[in-house]
């Protein structure tokens, strides 16, 4: 045909191919095992292209059954890859294997050079898709035997890697004749000898290719056929295995799947033995199209809570699976999700650092969280039950992303479930709203780690005295949280411990002038707890939301709460003491009391009683004061004083 038939023609790989192989063979990556991965990619895609142009051209794909074959010569150490896929011509294999033809490789190849320190395979990898070069991390002589379908020529590339490839035509056909169509190509590697210490794994072992392949094709949509040997009566007989499942189970309409097999893919991406409590399956078009599979545990795992929990979301683009763990398609507070999502078009061997700067991944993270507050939001609506156990199990991370993600706080918001004054049960936030009586300033709330102890504090007398409502929150996160959510559907979130906040509202100004006596009144007291207590409270004030309790502390509203200083004292954060306001209820006895009998009282007699009323102040609110030893002397002392008082003993107190 042409001048080149009959001899072997020696070419030069471009300048831009040559340094990329260059780097592959002298790559030390660590996970070379991706070149298998990468020339089964090329397979699929090249089955892909061949159904795509058998639409245009019925007659020439008649019957063919798409396949694609790893055969190993252990003897040798010889793997080839094969495919009944499109195959090259002659000017394709130039073209597609012989250049980089991919914009700003130059440049990268430039920047690469002035970090050495880095492994520049890995950067490569990431960076471009330059998959068939990979052959040259595990073999020193790579073999490509193929036939475009569609002509008769038979071509056979070859390289060492040295920076030139050789093409001549070959009569015999590759693996690829034994497959149907007699078209398609075969990839001949000649693996680098083992090596433990640089990776280099034993790539013609049954056990390693198949664990390979199922690691990271097993959902190639085509057979990845594979030749074993086995012993059957006391005979060595070949059968060929297929290694792949096949099983995109995402792809498939969900009435053809059951059950069953839901479960068992959750299995195999969660090694979690409990059913999923639900399935979210989802795809989208338009600006970027994908599919996803996305399950929500019935139970939490145990370590839900560590810092370098990956993400269950595994990546696939197009049925290739490319990573795990992949935290930037899925928010910090959904890491409790286990599922795949698949791309139709981003580009295969992306890196991370460039997929996180990708918009289709944003789209594709966008559609993962609607889709899973809208089935959420279903569940609560149609079960509450199951509901409520989801959000046991997950409603603390859940609420990180209140903080986290101010986009979607509204709607995280709409989904949780708190306890309330109102009974045992959790309620949400709009059904408190729904109840919240005409003229209610806001949500109220108070923080704390034991919802028991909470129930009895001494900031919800008033509250509760007034017919009020108020959400109890005791899981930890709810101290970061609730400081920095002002507000749920217009309405202001107000917790009851703070300055302010008060069951009449904060403008009442007949209030405010019968405070104004009763502060008058209290004025010694006052005065000296100011002065005794000046080291841990701000101010001291008379009290409008007490009814029972002699005293309480209050905080500012933009300061700390002592729960969240507390946390970031155990985080070992040096955090300047908050002080407080010591709120002093003007109808209880021990207030009055002492009031009056301040005057006549010696110095360290006032300071020890001041500092117990500060310490119970604390205890009613579930703290326990700093300096204990201080509090168990003080009411040794007072106990004492009270036996000692002419005419009074333990058992006339009891009885009166
Ligand atoms: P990419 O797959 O990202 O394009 P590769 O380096 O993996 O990059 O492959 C380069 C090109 O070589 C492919 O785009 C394809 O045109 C061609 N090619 C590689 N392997 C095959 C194959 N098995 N069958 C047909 N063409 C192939
Ligand atoms: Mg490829």
């Amino acid at each position: 045909m042409t001048d080149f038939d009959a001899k072997t023609e020696r070419l030069q790989f471009q300048t831009e191919a040559k340094q990329i192989l260059e780097m592959m063979i002298y790559s030390v990556y660590s996970h070379r095992e991706i070149f298998l991965r990468e020339l089964i990619s090329n397979a699929s895609d090249a089955l892909d292209k061949l159904r795509l142009e058998a639409i245009r051209n019925p007659d020439f794909a008649a019957g063919h059954e798409p396949k694609i074959r790893i055969d190993r010569d252990e003897k040798d150490r010889i793997l080839s890859i094969s495919d009944n896929g499109i195959g090259m011509t002659r000017e394709e294999i130039v073209e597609f294997l012989g250049t980089i033809a991919r914009s700003g490789t130059r440049e990268f190849l430039e920047r690469v050079k002035e970090q050495p320190e880095q492994n520049m395979a890995e950067m490569l990898i990431g960076r471009f898709g330059v998959g068939f070069y990979s052959s040259f991390m595990v073999a020193d002589r790579v073999v490509l035997v193929t036939r475009r379908a569609g002509t008769s020529d038979v071509w056979r590339f070859e390289s060492t890697g040295d920076g030139t490839y050789t093409i001549e035509r070959a009569d015999a056909p590759g693996a690829f004749g034994a497959l149907p169509g007699g078209f398609g190509t075969t990839v001949e590697l000649h693996l680098k000898p083992e090596n433990e210490e640089t990776g280099m794994e034993d790539y013609v072992s049954e056990w390693t290719i198949r664990e390979i392949v199922r690691k990271y094709s097993d959902f190639v949509s085509c057979p990845i056929e594979m030749s074993v040997t086995s012993e059957k009566d006391g005979k060595t007989v070949a059968e060929d295995v297929v290694l792949n499942s096949m099983k995109a189970i995402w792809t498939r309409p969900e009435s053809e799947v059951s059950d069953e097999e839901y479960s068992e893919f959750y299995r195999h991406l969660s090694h979690d033995t409990n059913p999923p409590l639900r399935r979210i399956l989802f795809s989208a078009e338009g600006a970027t199209e994908f599919r996803g599979l996305v399950f929500i545990p019935s139970k939490a795992p145990g370590d839900l809570f560590f810092r370098e929990r990956e993400s269950g979301i595994s990546l696939y683009i197009k049925r290739i699976f490319i990573m795990s763990g992949c935290t930037d398609i899925v928010p910090g507070f959904l890491r409790f999700l286990h599922g795949v999502i698949d791309s139709e078009d981003l580009p295969l061997n992306i890196s991370r650092e460039i997929l996180q700067n990708d918009p289709k991944l944003r789209i594709m993270r966008r559609s993962l969280v609607r889709r899973v507050f809208a089935s959420l939001k279903k569940l609560r609506d149609e079960n509450r039950d199951t509901f409520g156990a989801f959000w046991k199990e997950f409603g603390a991370v859940l609420k990180e992303g209140i903080v986290q993600e101010p986009d979607v706080r509204e709607q995280i918001l709409d989904l949780c479930l708190w306890r309330s004054t109102k009974d045992d049960g959790l309620t949400t936030l709009d059904e408190y709203i729904s109840r919240m009586p005409e003229g209610q300033e806001g949500i109220y709330y108070l923080t704390g780690r034991d919802c028991d102890a909470l129930r009895s504090s001494p900031h919800l007398e008033a509250f509760l005295a007034g017919g009020k409502e108020v959400l109890l929150l005791c899981d930890p996160v709810d101290d970061l949280v609730m400081p920095m959510t002002f507000e749920y559907k217009e309405k202001k979130l107000l917790s009851v411990s703070r300055e302010g906040v008060t069951p009449s509202g904060s403008e009442n100004t007949k209030d405010e002038a019968s405070r104004s006596e009763r502060e008058a009144t209290l004025r010694p007291l006052i005065d000296a707890a100011k002065t005794v207590l000046s080291k841990v409270v701000r101010d001291v004030r008379v009290s409008d939301r007490l009814t029972s309790s002699p005293s309480c502390l209050v905080s500012d509203p933009n300061a700390l709460s002592p729960q969240m200083e507390r946390m970031f004292r155990e985080m070992g954060q040096a955090v300047p003491p908050t002080k407080r306001i010591l709120e002093l209820n003007a109808a209880h006895p021990l207030v009055t009391k002492l009031n009056e009998r301040l005057d006549g009282m010696e110095a360290s007699e006032k300071d020890s009683l001041l500092g117990l009323l500060y310490d119970q102040a604390l205890l009613a609110e579930g703290v326990v004061p700093e300096r204990l030893q201080d509090l168990a002397s003080g009411v040794a002392k007072l106990m004492q004083g009270y036996l000692e008082r002419p005419g009074t003993g333990v058992t006339e107190a009891n009885e009166r």
